[in-house]
């Protein structure tokens, strides 16, 4: 039976360290001063965590007006790194990092990997790429701090990593999902499993679904874990799911987490689902308040199986911005992988095309189903399944596994060609 995790003593402690972290804001971050200061806050108003609840959030396009350096709460010589966040419309997000701040953020990453079984005598191949973006280096130092053997491989060249994962018998591949699948097929074509020697897989920065899962695991013949992160809050390492697989344990000894409608702002109560806010309590460089992830998940009310003393939230759902408007309804292509989780014959792999015709919007989303399926059987099955669970009716078309496009990176699962205005992709 499972027992409920005490946010209530979770909540009383972090509230301690709320007052230095807001003073130290107020001090130091001209950002935040600024922010506060307009909202009329004053530092001594937020002592407990419900003041919290009366401030306002962080989101993404503050952040990218304060491009380059505007992040920065410590002065210049304190600060040893810069990431940025990959940045697809307008300037990038600049986090400046202090010497605390990696050693932190190494610590949350040997913890990651701990907790999903790696230890000392693992050799794990990082390909997640390096440079500004967070992930490879993110890992790097995360290994390093465990004891492991690093194969810093960085991003693409299947070949390559395909060499390194059999010469020197890789037992730990970390990934994207996307590329993790990628390379799992190939293996599985080659006929590779047996002359390697993985183990483990971790694989991030994009939500997958329990099929994709399910199908590395099964190609592989290892258990994967979700990591969780994100460039603006250090990068990947801020949460991973445990052995027990039940969600994702959140280290809240460096980060309060808060669970909020996106749409009015109000702060939900754990087992409620909403968009995670995340502030972070102890980061030096660019600390954060009350930062929108744009994230949906909730705390889950149960503590964990494995008994680690650290609340869980459930695997992401989606990303709000991913949020597909059509025929006034709301879709998140999380849903759709539930979905191809239920269909028997149904593969992980999906794309969604929509279109206007005539004024009107038309999905059609392509499913690949898995060798010996019955295409029709599976298109018409995740037709009525749409429709019975979402509310609306789309045309599916199911394809042979391993017709639709692969990614090295993260996969691209939307393509949106109604007119630009109607476009919430486009809407950051
Ligand atoms: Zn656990």
């Amino acid at each position: 039976m499972s027992r409920n995790f005490d946010f209530e003593v979770l909540y009383r402690e972090q509230e301690k360290e709320l007052p230095d972290f807001i003073r130290r804001l107020y001090r130091t971050s001209s950002f935040y001063r600024q922010k506060l200061q307009g909202a009329g806050i004053l530092p001594e108003d937020i002592r407990t965590f419900s003041d919290l609840a009366a401030v306002p959030f962080t989101d993404k396009y503050e952040l990218r007006q304060a491009y380059p350096l505007g992040l920065a709460a410590v002065p210049e010589e304190n600060i040893v790194r810069i990431h940025s966040s990959s940045g697809t419309t307008g300037k990038p997000i600049i986090i400046p990092y202090t010497v605390r701040d990696v050693n932190i953020w190494a610590e949350m990453m040997a913890r990651c990997l701990k907790m999903a079984g790696v230890t000392a005598g693992d050799r794990v191949q990082i390909t997640p790429g390096y440079g500004l973006w967070t992930a490879g280096i993110g890992f790097q130092a995360g290994v390093e701090r465990l004891g492991a053997m690093a194969i810093p491989t960085g991003a693409g060249n299947t070949e390559k990593q395909l060499e390194l994962m059999e010469d020197p018998q890789t037992t730990v591949i970390i990934a994207t999902a996307s590329y993790g699948l990628l390379l799992a097929e190939e293996i599985g074509r080659r006929g590779l499993r047996p002359i390697l020697g993985l183990r483990l897989g971790i694989f991030g920065s994009e939500r997958w679904g329990e099929k994709m899962r399910r199908r590395i695991e099964e190609i592989l013949g290892i258990e994967t874990f979700d990591i969780y992160g994100l460039t603006e809050i250090y990068g990947p390492g801020v949460g991973i799911d445990c052995p027990a697989h039940e969600g994702i344990h959140m280290w809240t000894d460096h980060l309060l987490l808060e669970i909020i409608d996106p749409v009015t702002g109000e702060r939900l109560p754990p087992g409620q689902q909403g968009e995670l806010v995340i502030t972070t309590l102890t980061k030096e460089g660019a600390p954060l308040l009350r930062y929108r992830t744009h994230d949906l998940t909730r705390l889950k009310p149960e503590a964990c199986s494995c008994g680690a003393p650290y609340p869980l939230i459930d695997r992401i759902l989606a990303r709000t911005d991913d949020m597909i408007k059509i025929k006034g309804v709301n879709i998140y292509p999380g849903q759709i992988d539930h979905i191809l989780h239920l269909i028997p014959g149904a593969s992980s792999e999906y794309q969604i095309v929509l279109r206007r015709h005539q004024g009107k919007d038309e999905m059609e989303i392509t499913v690949e189903h898995e060798r010996g399926a019955d295409p029709s059987a599976v298109a018409a099955h995740c037709r009525q399944y749409i429709k019975s669970k979402i509310g609306i009716t789309v045309e599916v078309k199911a394809v042979p596994q391993g017709t639709l496009p692969r990614s090295e990176k993260k996969t691209r699962r939307i393509y949106d060609y109604r007119e630009e205005q109607m476009d919430p992709l486009k809407v950051s």
